[in-house]
């Protein structure tokens, strides 16, 4: 291949490679970039979430608490009306009074609590709340002014309760396919806003201070998930980015046949003018040749005279084909080529083309078998054409046998064909290139037809003219022992008053 073409194919290779690269670049980037933008919209809306559970439950909490001071502001301190409090402020499991001295107010007997002796003075002077874990249990503690003083009111809360007034009424009303879910210290599941069954955790954010030990999490269903659409869209984008690929690369892989092809094809053309030009040569060299011999009156006898002229005869013969073929294959090229399709017999135009061979037969001593099988009935032919396609195959029978001289010629009828054969004894033709011989310009491999005198259009031209009749060519061959051709042509319909057949024209 020609530098240029390397060049131009190592563009394109580079081209494609670049492509492929920055296609594979881009495509990890908006991978990781979709997979970032929804990591951060499940966070956003995991927070949200978070901030709005912690809301509502320091809501609750408050209401709690204002409703606790309103019992302790009453002037003694009933426990009939802690319990009717209690009842109605489920939220908190448990309620323990303490006084600043440490007293325990209610319930009634309970001892002191732990963390009473935490409270900072500061909370006692200003009152308010805070929220304390005692081991992984978050107590509310906050001072209450009362009728006698501030109270300290410790209370616990019940996680039930929670669930149900607070988680449930801020997470449940949640759309889409998404799961939120609340996990308690352990990470064991405490409410999920529908059920989970397969769905996979996407991430978790912590609660604030009201909630410290929890978490909330979302969840998303398989099959649903964005991440998984971003997974699908990926995989459908690196698919017909494959299918680009395959597509260049198949199209490369054309572009680099029809170049072969071309090649090989100026080859062959120019192949074709050197042997064409040969060809014409030798003949007309001959002619010349024995044509000044007789014009000097150096031909002794009459005998050799006549011999002289035959030669002169027959090599004009022999241009007049080889023009012939020239001609008509550049007819049929430029698809100008007509033939005057009738019906005929076969028999007068084997001897005809045979006739026009009698001198080199008989000159190399060529063994000539014929054989008409008798009643052959006429086939639809234009006589001319097909008498240049036998001629082609006789011509190369004598071209192409060496020491055993043998050529049989035959004509049978073979269900609605007329078949005739050229057969002979000489070099053959391998088996590989049975297909290839009757291409335009193809000869086989020099080493065998080098010698040979040949264009490489004769068997093209005899593929295309039994072709257009609506016969076919066919041929066996054994290399080193022969070959034998078949052209295959359609018998005329017997009409019924005798008369020879249709008429017709391509
Ligand atoms: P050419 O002008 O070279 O004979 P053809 O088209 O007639 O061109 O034939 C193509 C090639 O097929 C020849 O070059 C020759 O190699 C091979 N070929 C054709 N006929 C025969 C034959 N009878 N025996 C052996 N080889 C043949």
């Amino acid at each position: 291949m020609s530098r240029a073409r390397l060049l131009t194919f190592g563009a394109v290779v580079a081209a494609t490679v670049i492509l492929a690269v920055l296609g594979y670049v881009s495509l990890r980037q908006w991978q990781a970039s979709a997979e970032l933008l929804f990591r951060e919209q499940s966070r956003d809306m995991v927070t949200m979430a978070a901030e709005k559970v912690e809301m509502a439950l320091l809501k609750a909490e408050e209401e709690c608490l204002s409703s606790l001071q309103a019992s302790l502001m009453e002037p003694t301190l009933r426990p009939e009306a802690l319990e009717e409090w209690r009842r109605k402020n489920s939220i908190f499991a448990s309620l323990t009074l303490v006084d600043r001295q440490g007293r325990v107010l209610y319930p009634p007997g309970a001892g002191p609590p732990a963390l009473a002796s935490e409270i900072p003075e500061g909370l006692w002077e200003r009152g308010g709340r805070r929220h304390l874990l005692v081991g992984d249990q978050v107590v509310l503690a906050a001072v209450i002014p009362a009728a006698d003083g501030p109270v300290l009111a410790v209370l616990g809360r019940s996680v039930e309760a929670v669930k149900r007034d607070v988680l449930a009424k801020t997470l449940g009303g949640l759309e889409g396919p998404s799961v939120l879910a609340v996990l308690d210290a352990q990470g064991d599941l405490l409410y999920t806003s529908r059920p989970i069954e397969q769905a996979t955790r996407v991430l978790t954010v912590a609660f604030g201070e009201a909630l410290p030990t929890w978490r909330v999490a979302l969840y998303q269903p398989p099959g649903v998930s964005s991440r998984g659409d971003v997974r699908r869209q990926a995989m459908l984008f690196t698919a017909a980015f494959a299918l680009l690929l395959l597509v260049i690369a198949l199209g490369l892989l054309a572009t680099y046949r029809l170049l072969q092809r071309e090649t090989e094809m100026a080859r062959l053309k120019s192949d074709f003018v050197a042997n064409v030009s040969h060809d014409l040569k030798t003949p007309l060299s001959l002619i010349r040749m024995f044509g000044e011999t007789l014009e000097l009156g150096r031909v002794p006898d009459e005998a050799t005279r006549r011999e002289y002229y035959s030669v002169i005869t027959r090599e004009s013969e022999r241009l007049t084909r080889l023009i012939d073929n020239v001609l008509d294959f550049s007819r049929i090229e430029g698809g100008g080529q007509r033939y005057d399709i009738g019906a005929h017999p076969v028999e007068p135009l084997i001897h005809e083309v045979l006739d026009a061979f009698r001198y080199p037969l008989a000159q190399r001593a060529f063994k000539l078998d014929v054989t008409v099988a008798p009643d052959l009935p006429e086939a639809l032919m234009d006589p001319e054409a097909i008498k240049q396609a036998l001629a082609n195959l006789v011509d190369n029978a004598l071209k192409y046998s060496t020491e055993r001289r043998r050529l049989e010629v035959s004509a049978r009828q073979e269900g609605t064909s007329v078949v005739i054969e050229v057969a002979d004894e000489g070099i053959g033709i391998p088996a590989a290139e049975l297909e290839r011989i009757f291409e335009k310009f193809y000869r086989i491999g020099r080493s065998e037809t080098q010698r040979t005198r040949g264009s490489g259009v004769g068997l093209a031209l005899v593929k295309h003219i039994v072709e257009t009749h609506g016969g076919r060519v066919s041929v066996e061959s054994w290399p080193g022992q022969g070959s034998r051709f078949s052209l295959a042509l359609p018998i005329a319909p017997s009409p019924p008053g005798g008369e020879g057949g249709g008429e017709g024209s391509t």
